[in-house]
């Protein structure tokens, strides 16, 4: 079923009946389940491609550390795939937690 959509002012599609917003509701779909703890990604850096292989559920801090700016290889993670992806954000959490 094709539900009409809008992009918001930060880029974001929401379907315009409800207001909500698309990448959440197909991370949720994804998923299973999506609390408003969790966060979506979109691995292409590309806000409007809500295709479930662009969408990655992260919690607030892992997404923190994929969009740390000072770091070029967690950048990089855009064009890797989800698994490896999770165990690079996992082995840095470890690395983040020592230095802190
Ligand atoms: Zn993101």
């Amino acid at each position: 079923m094709f539900q009409e959509t809008y992009v918001d002012k930060n880029g974001y599609l929401r379907y315009s009946s409800s207001g909500k917003l698309v990448h959440r509701d197909v991370a949720k779909r994804k998923y299973g389940t999506l609390s408003k703890w969790d966060q979506v990604h979109h691995i292409d850096a590309n806000k409007l491609n809500n295709q479930p292989a662009n969408l990655m559920k992260l919690s607030k801090s892992e997404h923190e550390i994929i969009h740390h700016k000072s770091n070029k290889a967690v950048q990089n993670l855009n064009s890797l795939d989800y698994a490896l992806g999770k165990a690079i954000i996992n082995a840095l959490k470890g690395i983040f937690k020592i230095f802190r």
